[in-house]
């Protein structure tokens, strides 16, 4: 099944699934990925940000690569630098025609609003872990943005939603990380089999889904 979002781990990164990356020192390791990788420039606020020119580089000169993950972090400073560079790297997304995966923690309101005043000019977007208030998640739904559920789901409030879930534009993902000590496998599995649960859909048709969103995301006609 396709993950439409995870990071590295201390295996070879060879899985189907979209790998973010979250700073500049992880971004060579993106060089040599092959299908069904798919590879993911980003970084976030916790480190300091990067020049877009120098994301600009990176992914001019790669074609399969995406923009994974990118956005804003009420956590760290500098709001302003970090809505700049976000802006910044839409554009660039927009231009060289690469899907872009955001990330956003408690900024819900302000991201959308950033995005809505983008109109038309905005590439494919992904809202990462995304655990919207149903409103919000409808709104960004609306605004033609995928969105992704992690694990980090189940424990937020949006997981009420239950089957209505599955009707805005959605995807599945991990989020997982270096230092998960759960097997990536069984990980994969068991959030494949709670959200067809919550949702009361066929595991089939969670991966089909999937693999729909690959397509878009990677800007691909679909395998099937
Ligand atoms: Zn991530």
């Amino acid at each position: 099944m396709f993950d439409a979002h995870r990071h590295f781990s201390s295996a070879k990164a060879c899985a189907n699934a979209l790998y973010a990356t979250s700073k500049t020192g992880e971004w060579g390791r993106l060089k040599g990925m092959h299908h069904p990788s798919v590879g993911g420039i980003g970084a976030l606020p916790e480190k300091p940000l990067p020049t877009a020119e120098l994301l600009y580089e990176y992914v001019s000169k790669q074609a399969d690569l995406q923009i994974a993950e990118v956005g804003l972090d009420r956590r760290w400073p500098d709001a302003e630098a970090q809505q700049l560079f976000l802006l910044e790297v839409l554009d660039i997304a927009y231009i060289l025609e690469r899907s872009v995966s955001l990330h956003c923690v408690r900024r819900d309101g302000l991201l959308l609003g950033l995005l809505k005043r983008q109109g038309k000019h905005l590439p494919t977007l992904l809202w990462h872990g995304c655990t919207l208030s149903w409103e919000s998640a409808h709104q960004a739904s609306r605004m033609g943005i995928i969105l992704s559920f992690a694990p980090s789901l189940y424990t937020s409030a949006l997981a009420r939603e239950g089957k209505r879930l599955v009707t805005l534009r959605y995807a599945l993902e991990t989020d997982y990380a270096l230092e998960m000590e759960e097997p990536y496998e069984a990980y994969l599995e068991k959030h494949l089999d709670a959200f067809s649960e919550l949702t009361d859909t066929s595991c089939d048709t969670l991966i089909r889904n999937n693999d729909e969103i690959r397509a878009i995301l990677t800007n691909q006609p679909s395998a099937r």
